[in-house]
């Protein structure tokens, strides 16, 4: 299980010319391991998540899932590899209101064909990891920020990904509350053995990590591992 981006390059069209949003970019998060990404906003953060999550194809440079080069890979083989290996977990959310917790969950399994007893039972068994067992019939307005926040996250682990990619969740959230989301997060990358990469604008939260990535102007300025 890991990630790796070998020299990506990502530009965006501007004006007459074109921005350069990634410039250079070599990164290798392995399984179990949590590396945050920091930086001002406008650095390339979430483009980097997006060209790691195969959602971009940057116009230089490869992305590399558990060892096989994404390069050239069909826009279904990508759909495909993104369900079967990629979690996604976004600022927002984006809960569906009409359904439980654990519905959020099963409906990402229906997807992929999953009887739905089996379904039924990861997600209360994910919901259980987050720490929501009492939550799973609630609908989403009848759960806090961070409970809703959590439900997101056991949603992404639904089809047992080797690679999690996170932004910014703690953006919608207080102090507490956001570090008890990136524990949660450090404690899902050890126990599930993905291969995390988290966005967060919050410094005191790179204690989680076990490597941290500065982005400056698209380029990693500074790449620090923990001291154990
Ligand atoms: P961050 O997440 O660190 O705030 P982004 O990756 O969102 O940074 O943006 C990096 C740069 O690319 C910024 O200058 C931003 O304005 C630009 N950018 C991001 N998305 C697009 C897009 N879809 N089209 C054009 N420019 C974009
Ligand atoms: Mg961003």
């Amino acid at each position: 299980m890991s990630i790796a981006l070998t020299d990506i390059t990502l530009t965006y069209p501007d004006g007459d010319g074109r921005l350069t949003a990634l410039d250079q970019v070599t990164l290798t998060v392995p399984g179990g391991t949590l590396t945050a990404v920091v930086g001002p906003s406008g650095s390339g953060k979430s483009s980097l998540l997006a060209v790691a999550a195969t959602l971009i194809t940057p116009d230089q440079g490869t992305v590399t899932v558990d060892g096989t080069p994404t390069t050239g890979l069909s826009r279904r083989e990508l759909t495909e590899l993104r369900r079967h290996r990629i979690g996604i977990v976004f600022q927002q959310p984006n809960l569906l209101p009409s359904l439980t917790a654990a519905e959020q969950l099963q409906v990402m399994a229906d997807l992929d064909g999953r009887s739905a007893r089996k379904a039924r039972d990861r997600a209360l068994e994910l919901l259980d990891a987050v720490g929501l067992t009492d939550q799973a019939n609630r609908r989403p307005h009848q759960l806090s920020g961070g409970q809703r926040q959590r439900v997101n996250i056991a949603r992404a682990l639904m089809n047992d990904p080797t690679v999690l990619l996170v932004d910014e969740p703690t953006s919608a959230l207080d102090h507490e509350r956001g570090a008890a989301v990136i524990d949660l997060l450090a404690t899902l990358t050890r126990t599930r053995g993905t291969a995390t990469l988290l966005v967060t604008h919050d410094r005191t939260h790179l204690g989680a990590a076990d490597e941290t990535v500065e982005v400056e102007d698209g380029r990693i300025a500074r790449h620090t591992s923990a001291t154990v």
